[in-house]
């Protein structure tokens, strides 16, 4: 039961069950659905949701399809409740999305960027608090994703961009995250291990004990999932298998990574090493549409980056025994183009003991949008928690009323 004790730690124990059950079912499930997998009694059940539209948080609508009987009602997000603003800066261009209890997505705001720290943030911050003072209380926290590692505290190191200790909060103009988690708010965190835990929520890694997410954009980065939670490392900045130099086929010496270290892995998959196959300029987070060309056009170009891909993952495989490897951004077209390539190149390497029983490699289920929804994830993580919940019903109770329910 979690410590829950009295009565009152019980029904805000429950409320954080049933809100988590909606938010990771993506509103979909039906209350008698829920009431059964959370093991509530029917009673209970419907205190709880009558407690929680009040709160502004839930609101039901008839199942769309129902047999004979009582119809069932869909508890998902209210009109009027919490929404996450979710973030992805890549090196090129950011979006800005607003996500609701359940998952649902509308995005506000994309940007194309100069790459510089500045060019960036400031825009984006100036997005966030413009759509903050519009959406008012509404608005529960603040998630970004960012092309690099950044520590607990706010500070980015994106080395392909020249990024050295860039004080994020600070150019967003956003409160300092605390250690670990974004108790006011505000969660910061590596593209990689939002991509990681938005497949170990909604996508392939669900229910998934071990495995191995892999996000391929400008260059490649990867992280350990275990029990659903990407190893994040001890400041927060551990997805970055991409900087090992994994690929044995390749010479570690006079081959300067932009990270400071040399002969890594990442530099020979993703887009920059696909413009470098195409003799074509690269680095500094320019040329997607170019690389995209290349990808769709060049057979040498794409088996190069997928056998490199493929090493990597082998090495990766015999370490740490994950069932699934999970690919995302160019990752699964690189898969589905070279296939063939990326098995050649993985299989031999494997340990004995591995390779008869090899993971599974699979292209993400949610596309390119797992580092934003990863971001969302982050938000709602510290939201849905007896003091998050407690929190948005002092402000419900205080609010001033504002703009009519739903509007975006
Ligand atoms: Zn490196």
């Amino acid at each position: 039961m979690n410590g829950a004790t009295t009565s009152g730690e019980l029904r805000a124990h429950n409320r954080v069950r049933l809100l988590r059950a909606v938010h990771d079912g993506g509103s979909a499930a039906t209350r008698s659905r829920l009431t059964r997998e959370l093991r509530l009694a029917r009673g209970t059940a419907s205190v709880l949701v009558a407690g929680l539209a009040e709160d502004e948080l839930l609101h039901e609508e008839p199942a769309p399809e129902h047999g004979r009987g009582r119809p069932t009602q869909v508890p998902g997000p209210h009109p009027r409740g919490p929404l996450a603003l979710a973030a992805d800066v890549r090196e090129d261009a950011w979006e800005l999305a607003a996500c609701e209890l359940g998952g649902r997505v509308t995005v506000l705001d994309v940007r194309p960027h100069d790459g510089t720290p500045e060019g960036a943030l400031v825009p984006l911050g100036e997005a966030v608090a413009a759509h903050t003072s519009r959406l008012g209380h509404r608005v529960i926290g603040v998630g970004v994703a960012l092309a690099g590692p950044v520590r607990f505290g706010g500070l980015a190191d994106i080395a392909h961009l020249g990024w050295r200790s860039v004080d994020v909060p600070a150019l967003l103009g956003l409160p300092r995250p605390a250690p670990g988690a974004g108790a006011d708010g505000v969660t910061l965190g590596n593209d990689t291990a939002f991509a990681a835990l938005a497949e170990a929520r909604r996508g392939r890694l669900r229910d998934v004990r071990v495995g191995l997410h892999l996000h391929v954009d400008f260059d490649l980065g990867g992280v350990l999932v275990v029990e659903g939670r990407p190893l994040g490392g001890a400041s927060g900045t551990g997805a970055e298998f991409g900087h090992m130099p994994l690929d044995a086929s390749r010479p570690i010496r006079d081959r300067p990574c932009m990270c400071g270290a040399t002969g890594c892995w990442g530099m020979d998959v993703g887009a920059n090493a696909l413009l470098r196959h195409a003799g074509l300029e690269y680095g500094g987070g320019r040329g997607r549409e170019q690389a995209e060309r290349v990808l769709a056009t060049s057979e040498e170009a794409v088996a190069a980056c997928a056998a490199a891909l493929g090493r990597g993952i082998a090495a990766l495989v015999n370490a740490h025994d994950p069932e699934v490897v999970t690919l995302s951004g160019h990752g699964p077209e690189l898969a589905e183009r070279a296939g063939e390539t990326l098995l050649r190149a993985c299989e031999p390497r494997l340990m004995a003991i591995r390779r008869d029983h090899p993971p599974r490699i699979e292209g993400s289920a949610l596309g390119w949008r797992g580092a934003l929804l990863g971001a969302m994830e982050s938000v709602f993580d510290v939201f849905l928690t007896p003091e998050g919940l407690e929190r948005w019903r002092k402000t419900i109770l205080t609010r001033v009323p504002t703009r009519p329910a739903g509007e975006m």
